[in-house]
């Protein structure tokens, strides 16, 4: 029987890099019936919303989608639609493996860390007060008649919020994760010596469930700290799990450690939906150029094809894609540092397939 996975191409280089992804999915030959919906950008200019109603209808019914990067204009009015898809759908994790492909362009050797980001809330929440505005001079004196603390009349203020409840179950999903995937260590991240209250209530929660895992190793690391090891000696580490603003900035940090944005894949997933998407965004300036790499996004996939059950499929397609990696002739310029001879993003997905036929 056919899986019914929905597509969202997104904006920027999503099309171009869902096309290829889309490409590759069906060469596997798993019977997949795609369901096309879509964010962003392209969803105002269809549909006149970013985030229309039918494309979360159809993720709902499906549970699961694999979608393109969508644009998030800086410091304008709305909210990003990824934070708020991630949200509406309660996509409290953000799984992230970052491992080098032979053949990928690190100077780094046999690093496979998997980046477990808590998806929902701390800066994310989406609570914010605007310089100037009324909320945000109640917020004020609340703040000084609650703590005797004065914020300046000039500023704007986003809240970090980080409950037990979202940091227990994402802690119990890294433990989880490490125990079915025969890894042997977590390594939580936080800043706790200086946001004791929401940090510090991080690091509390993941001890108290690290508890129930005796089988596999805790640590916990302050956050800078981990950057510093992570680019001296990232080997060390196996599972991270981490608050959301710091499992964006250290996914994307493990990323380059592995060769760059263009190989880093990542699921959404929720207790019954799973969305899948590259770690890095639309990259507007390659927009419609066939330039950018795809194999985040088939990556990506490849996370999918696991996830629906299809792993003998995930398998050859991964193989397929390290395969193009280390011969290093049909891949992306960001493969190539150096300047040599590189290929566009469709002749990526035509090499994989050929790979696959093989
Ligand atoms: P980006 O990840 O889009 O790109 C940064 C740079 O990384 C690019 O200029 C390019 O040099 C390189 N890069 C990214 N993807 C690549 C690929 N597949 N192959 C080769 N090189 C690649 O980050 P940005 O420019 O900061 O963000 C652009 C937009 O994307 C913003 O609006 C941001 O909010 C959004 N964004 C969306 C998502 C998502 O949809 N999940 C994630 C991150 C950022």
């Amino acid at each position: 029987m056919a899986h019914n996975i929905t597509l969202i191409p997104g904006d920027g280089v999503g099309p171009e890099i869902s096309e290829a992804t889309r490409r590759v999915l069906d060469a596997t030959g798993v019977s997949i019936k795609w369901e096309l919906a879509y964010a962003g950008a392209d969803a105002r200019e269809q549909l006149g919303e970013l985030l229309p109603q039918a494309t979360l209808k159809s993720i709902r019914k499906n549970r699961v989608a694999i979608k393109g990067p969508v644009t998030t204009p800086v410091g304008s009015g709305f909210r990003s639609v990824n934070v708020a898809l991630r949200k509406e759908l309660d996509l409290y994790t953000c799984l992230r493996p970052c491992k080098i492909y032979p053949g990928a362009p690190t100077i780094f050797k046999n690093v496979d860390i998997v980046v477990v980001r808590e998806n929902t809330e701390d800066l994310y929440s989406g609570i914010e007060f605007e310089k100037g505005k009324a909320e945000t001079a109640k917020l004020r004196e609340l703040v000084a008649e609650a703590t005797g603390d004065k914020v300046k009349e000039d500023s704007g203020v986003s809240l970090k919020v980080i409950s037990e409840s979202a940091s227990r179950r994402i802690v119990k999903f890294a433990f989880e994760y490490a125990r079915a995937n025969n890894r042997k260590k977590v390594t939580a991240a936080h800043k706790a010596n200086i946001m004791k209250f929401s940090d510090g209530l991080f690091l509390a929660t993941a001890r108290e469930v690290a508890k129930e895992y005796p089988d596999i190793e805790f640590e916990d690391r302050i956050v800078d700290n981990l950057c510093m090891q992570l680019v001296r000696k990232p080997q060390q580490f196996s599972v991270l799990v981490l608050p959301n603003l710091y499992g964006d900035l250290i996914s994307d940090l493990c990323a380059g450690l592995v060769g760059g944005l263009g190989l880093a894949p990542g699921a959404n997933l929720g207790d019954r939906i799973a969305v899948f998407e590259a770690t890095h965004g639309s990259a507007p300036k390659y927009k419609g150029q066939n330039k950018v790499n795809p194999m985040s996004m088939m990556l990506s996939g490849v996370m999918m094809l696991r996830h629906i059950g299809e792993a003998e499929a995930a398998d050859r397609l991964e193989k397929a894609i390290a395969g193009v990696i280390a011969e290093g002739k049909s891949v992306t310029y960001d493969m190539k540092p150096d300047g040599a001879a590189v290929v566009g993003t469709s002749q990526v997905a035509d090499a994989i397939i050929e790979k696959m036929r093989g």
